[in-house]
């Protein structure tokens, strides 16, 4: 690129509109089924939009896991694949590719998120530890406790206010923090779970600010940090755009300076980095990294591979140097505040500010009259598929499950629907028609009636449950 073009359409446009920088290239077609069929269809999967088919789902805001769209260039990688068993040269790309953009020193390939989480459990918790973090996520917290942890939540209060305008409401409150470490003492604290953006609080983003004061925190008790970097990149768009001397700098070089305050990663790459499958263990201490890299030959598959082919690595290495983008992460981002922005034009209850990758419906003040064990979220996402056949998800007391040790529900301050928008999937025509979805939903919200569950399984039960209209 030459120096007097502008990198960024806000560069060369200022304040007017944007658009993504792509175009499309092959589509897939999609269909709405009848009022009749969607019936059918939601009592088929016990009211659970997890267990529905994807034919008959017409936008399909489940999740942005693994969802995204893929590049051309991504796609050409997938012909370039070593698919040696040992040593693939995909693999050293990926490797090199965590290396430059979130700068740690060691990788090892997993085959998504989760697969990451249980290493660096495995390698570090013992029985009767506390993980501290900011606000729980499913996977991550379950893993933790089958590995004998007690995570604890500290982060600050305003994550639990969906109305609260907080800029930043993924920060941990250090003095929480600090009264846990003083409590528990900080021997008994293997390391702090850093999550950025906070998908439970509705994807808000950590600032830069609180990670530099965890570490000095951190620091004085020796305590290490382990960062969820999932969705990392869109909170580096939050700092960029909200944070006192960061204005200027591109997304690239605030991730790198982020994730230096941090010892390690884990990574979801199904999310930032727009492949379809795919995650990574990144850690900086090498005796650690020794442990992760023989544990993952016997869950995941060879430390050069880690349940991934190398086509996948390739994609993947490929997809980390397009999430970065500045004009890429912006116009994701913004798409979510549009529909986010649509919905509180109606007074329809969402949780501020719009987070990064989904906008979240607080459905306590969209149902008032359903009391929370009756699953209020899990009801609206149940209603808006039976309205037009869009899907979401339910973060709320479903998701929530049951605390280890009393058996009963663990009811969150937050019960709440996630509309989760893919990236690069979607346009601005597919938001208006999900807007004016929960619109009808909201006009007729008097007498929906909430469900009660009639199937439970053991673990992340949110994916499996069955419910009934009560
Ligand atoms: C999705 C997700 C995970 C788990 O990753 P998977 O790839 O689904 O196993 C962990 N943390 C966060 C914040 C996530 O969103």
């Amino acid at each position: 690129m030459s120096k007097d073009q502008p990198k960024t359409m806000g560069q060369q446009f200022g304040r007017r509109s944007w658009a993504e920088p792509w175009k499309i290239k092959m589509v897939e077609p999609i269909r709405i089924k009848t009022p009749e069929q969607r019936l059918a269809a939601i009592e088929e999967a016990g009211y659970n939009t997890f267990l529905l088919r994807s034919e008959d789902v017409y936008i399909d805001l489940l999740t942005d896991s693994g969802t995204s769209a893929m590049s051309d260039r991504q796609w050409s990688g997938m012909l370039a694949g070593d698919e040696a068993y040992a040593g693939s040269r995909n693999f050293y790309r990926l490797e090199q590719a965590v290396r430059r953009y979130y700068g740690y020193r060691f990788v090892v390939p997993t085959h998504q998120g989760r697969g990451a989480e249980h290493l660096i459990s495995q390698a570090l918790i013992r029985e009767g530890v506390t993980i501290p973090g900011n606000m729980y996520f499913t996977t991550t917290r379950l893993h933790q406790e089958l590995a004998g942890g007690t995570f604890v939540d500290v982060i600050i209060d305003e994550a639990h206010d969906p109305q609260s305008q907080h800029p930043f409401k993924g920060n941990v409150d250090l003095q929480k923090l600090e009264q846990v470490i003083l409590e528990v003492g900080p021997e008994q604290i293997p390391y702090i779970s850093l999550a950025g953006t906070v998908n439970m609080a509705g994807g808000q983003p950590v600032s830069m600010a609180n990670v530099k004061g965890l570490r000095e925190l951190c620091d004085r008790y020796s305590i290490k940090i382990y960062l969820d970097a999932t969705r990392m990149v869109e909170n580096c768009f939050f700092i960029q755009e909200r944070e006192e001397g960061y204005r200027g700098r591109t997304i690239e070089s605030l991730l790198l300076e982020f994730c230096s305050y941090t010892d390690g990663a884990w990574m979801s790459a199904k999310k930032d980095s727009l492949v379809n499958i795919g995650g990574w263990l990144a850690i900086n201490d090498e005796e650690v990294f020794e442990i992760a890299r023989n544990l993952v030959v016997v869950y995941e598959g060879l430390h050069t591979y880690g349940g991934l082919a190398g086509r996948g690595m390739e994609a993947l290495a490929i997809g980390i140097e397009e999430s970065v983008a500045d004009d890429h992460v912006r116009t994701r981002v913004d798409q979510v505040r549009y529909l986010g922005n649509l919905l509180a034009s109606w007074d329809i209850p969402i949780v501020q500010p719009v987070g990064g990758h989904a906008v979240f419906v607080d459905a306590k003040s969209f149902f008032p009259h359903i009391p929370q064990s009756q699953f209020p979220a899990q009801t609206l996402a149940a209603e808006l598929y039976l309205d037009s056949g869009v899907r979401s998800m339910e973060r709320g007391v479903a998701s929530a499950g049951r605390d280890p040790e009393t058996g009963e529900h663990r009811y969150p301050k937050l019960e709440l629907t996630r509309l989760t928008i893919p990236r690069r999937v979607y346009t601005q025509a597919h938001m208006d028609v999900v807007a004016e979805s929960v619109k009808a939903v909201f006009e007729g919200r008097d007498s929906v009636r909430g469900l009660r569950m009639v199937y439970e399984p053991r673990y992340l039960r949110f994916f499996q449950a069955r419910f009934e209209r009560i």
